[in-house]
């Protein structure tokens, strides 16, 4: 069997190891009989899976007890949505700082509940992105309910590498595709959200970290599936979670714990992330644009350097 590199759009590739436990428990996990496609997730062997994942997950990023930990569904771009229905009263206003694709997304959404403030952009003339806008150039509006941020935009290979000091106000932030890649300060965070299928598992599955007291005050009109009050207080079960996904989630935390946790991948990927800058940089062939002090850990888009060739 020869295992390809996938670098395209969507699903990322998983740990082989964490397949072929899965395909060896694929018709009876763990003596069951059965496998964790057909389970009851009332049934106790998933309630099981479900509870060592979400202490797993705590562990890694060292989640403080203060903050719950939901498995959604809908995607990142379900929580353009569960944001501001969560946490943006009617008639409200949040900052929105967008550096990329991601963050235009999610601005144009957040317009259908309230005002999204376009409170930065590093968008060039032509719509291009290969920067992040400094804090020292936002403006912040008096009544926000939240600031967001994407943390890293995928497409354009542009990261904040820490949480931008927002004062009270949480801070909101789109970890899709840098979630467990290195260490985080959760606290300095209201919430932090990621769709599963870049750094985690399959798609399906969408981790939400929130602060309690940004838990409990959604709108009325808040599908139930988004509130996030009444998702933690079903152990986020309010209906038939993406259980399979939930368990290959399950599986990567453990491994990624036994491989020394989140400082032990940051090592590695600021190590393979050096490299690859460092061939682009020296090629006349291949360039980076972005901002040094920006570029993403995760995604390093290249183009050719001369554009007419
Ligand atoms: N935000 C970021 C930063 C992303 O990379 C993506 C897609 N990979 C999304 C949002 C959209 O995620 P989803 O497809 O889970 O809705």
């Amino acid at each position: 069997m020869s295992r390809v590199f996938n670098f395209s759009a969507g699903p990322a590739m998983l740990p082989a190891d964490v397949l072929q436990q899965a395909s060896e428990e694929m018709l009876d996990w763990n003596g069951s009989g059965m496998s964790v496609m057909e389970m009851s997730h009332r049934g106790k062997e998933f309630v099981s899976i479900a509870e060592a994942a979400e202490a797993d997950l705590r562990e890694l990023m060292g989640v403080p007890s203060n903050y719950k930990v939901l498995f959604l569904q809908g995607g990142a771009t379900g929580q353009f949505a569960g944001i501001p229905l969560n946490l943006m009263p009617e008639g409200g206003n949040a900052d929105y700082v967008v550096n990329g694709s991601w963050g235009k997304k999610a601005i144009k959404e957040v317009a259908k509940y309230g005002a999204g403030n376009l409170t930065a952009t590093s968008a060039t003339d032509d719509g291009k992105f290969t920067t992040a806008p400094a804090r020292d150039t936002w403006k912040l509006s008096d009544s926000a309910s939240y600031v967001h941020i994407t943390q890293n935009e995928t497409i354009e290979g542009v990261e904040y590498h820490g949480a931008p000091d927002v004062g009270s106000v949480p801070l909101v932030s789109d970890f899709s595709s840098t979630i467990l890649s290195r260490p985080v300060d959760v606290e300095k965070y209201g919430l932090i959200y990621a769709g599963a299928q870049k750094n985690i598992g399959p798609s399906g599955l969408t981790i939400v970290i929130v602060r309690d007291d940004l838990v409990g005050n959604a709108r009325s009109t808040t599908p139930m599936v988004f509130d996030y009050a009444q998702q933690a207080a079903a152990d986020s079960m309010l209906n038939t979670p993406p259980c399979y996904a939930w368990y290959i989630c399950g599986l990567v935390f453990k491994r990624l714990k036994a491989q020394g946790g989140l400082a032990a991948q940051f090592e590695i990927n600021q190590r393979k992330a050096g490299k690859l800058y460092a061939a682009i940089d020296q090629s006349s062939f291949y360039a980076n644009s972005v901002d040094k002090e920006y570029r993403s850990l995760m995604n390093v888009p290249f183009t050719l350097a001369n554009a007419d060739l």
